[in-house]
């Protein structure tokens, strides 16, 4: 059996770090197979969907690198839906029904004041051929339930385990609306029978549409996918995303500098009792990634920890990795010898513009000891430097002065950074070079 696995947003928003969890969990379960990874728009819903967001969400995904090898909307397979759902009516599956929204709220409303379960009562069932005639005739125009078959729908789920749903519990669901429209229930499925999809992997707020989407696989006469629930993200209070979406959306975070392989690592993580930590590439998330580490158990989305995973992913990053990203973000000029002495100092790869310009100048020293800083700059060994240069110098004006420790190194760091911390000065020094250091230790700006 050849893998295929889709994710399938639909675009009435920008993409948030809930979806692209669940994008990420697919992307890796087909990589991993050897499988195949579709993106497919769910777009029944014209007045919400934009091709504003189904372009964002393309651009977040192949920024995050999660690469699709089939793309597919609804929006442009209606047809396809309207034969199944002629399928579904001529076995007795999909039945139309007339009652308004206010008539359902009041039956639900009857039937809970009678402690009953607020479930369809099948009246549209018991219309005769005459009668809708004359609803036609008034005017109204019918919407269509799935007659569900009252039994225990059993599945085996890769993350939840053995589940069942008793759908006598469930109302018939509505799966076109009185304008034709579909809900989502209905194409999905057709869609995945289309694309063979093998593995449904998604948010375990689809469990109970499971029950029902596998008898309408089953009326529709195809085989039944595999399903993996995965656990919804909540924040540190516990709380679902859904109410911060705005800066959890991969676009701000994106503009915020983070690194895409931090939200990618981070993420295929969280949930799965192993530590998160730095990978440069999805292919390195692989070996451990599966989908029975999960529990029922929400995992924890902490902002910090992915700002704290993409320091140290940077910490390591090598310079041709970081490139890119400099240049996107105006700092192609960054130097190599710059960045692999900074980078163990940076959260965010825009931090090192602070280090690029404190080797380049102008800097501004801060000097607390005029006559200590001037007997440094005597002592200052002549070109060409290296790495060993700081600790010759220093040996030099510690014998010179008597100075030692943090009394020795803080007014050096201060005068050459106007910093109290940054980078290893073994590393840095050779790169400001002689001449400004010199200026800087005379409390000029260079
Ligand atoms: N469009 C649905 C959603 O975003 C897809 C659910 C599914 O994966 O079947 O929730």
């Amino acid at each position: 059996m050849s893998v295929r696995v889709r994710f399938a947003p639909s675009p009435t928003g920008r993409l948030h770090v809930g979806n692209i969890y669940i994008a990420l969990h697919n992307w890796l379960f087909a990589r991993k197979a050897g499988g195949e990874f579709l993106l497919r728009l769910d777009d029944t819903d014209r007045e919400r969907s934009t091709e504003d967001f189904a372009n964002g969400i393309k651009a977040d995904l192949e920024w995050l690198g999660l690469a699709w090898t089939l793309f597919d909307r609804q929006s442009a397979r209606l047809a396809i839906y309207d034969a199944a759902a002629q399928r579904l009516r001529a076995a007795g599956r999909l039945y139309p029904c007339y009652e308004s929204a206010e008539e359902l709220g009041l039956k639900r409303k009857v039937q809970l004041s009678q402690g009953k379960p607020p479930i369809y009562d099948r009246a549209a069932l018991r219309l005769t051929e005459a009668d809708r005639s004359k609803l036609e005739a008034e005017g109204k125009r019918p919407h269509w339930r799935f007659k569900l078959e009252a039994r225990d729908v059993t599945w085996n789920d890769l993350v939840r385990g053995p589940q069942h749903i008793d759908e006598t519990s469930q109302s018939d669901p509505v799966l076109v609306r009185e304008d034709g429209t579909y809900l989502y229930t209905l194409p999905s499925v057709v869609d995945d029978i289309e694309f063979k999809i093998t593995h449904v992997i998604r948010g375990n707020d689809h469990v109970t549409n499971t029950a029902t989407q596998i008898q309408i696989f089953e009326a529709l006469g195809a085989p039944v996918p595999i399903f993996a629930h995965l656990p919804l993200l909540v924040d540190a209070a516990g709380e679902g995303l859904s109410k911060r979406l705005g800066s959890l959306s991969i676009r701000q975070m994106r503009e915020e500098g983070l690194e895409p392989m931090a939200i990618n690592a981070y993420l295929a993580r969280i949930g799965t009792g192993d530590p998160a930590a730095p990978a440069r590439s999805l292919d390195a998330l692989l070996p451990e990634h599966d989908l029975a580490k999960f529990g029922k158990s929400s995992p924890r989305f902490d902002p910090e920890e992915l700002k704290h995973l993409n320091a140290r992913l940077l910490h390591h990053l090598p310079f041709e990795e970081a490139r890119k990203h400099l240049a996107a973000i105006g700092l192609g000029d960054v130097d190599a010898a710059v960045w692999d002495a900074a980078r163990a100092n940076v959260e965010k790869v825009e931090d090192i513009a602070v280090w690029q310009s404190v080797v380049k100048g102008p800097v501004t020293p801060a000097i607390a000891d005029a006559a200590f800083a001037a007997k440094a700059a005597e002592l200052l060994p002549p070109e060409p430097w290296n790495a060993e240069t700081w600790s010759a110098w220093t040996s030099a004006v510690k014998s010179a002065t008597g100075r030692k420790g943090k009394d020795l190194f803080m007014p050096l760091r201060q005068a050459l950074t106007a910093s109290d911390h940054g980078p290893e000065l073994k590393l840095l020094l050779p790169l400001i070079g002689r001449d400004r250091a010199l200026k800087r230790l005379k409390g000029e700006t260079a």
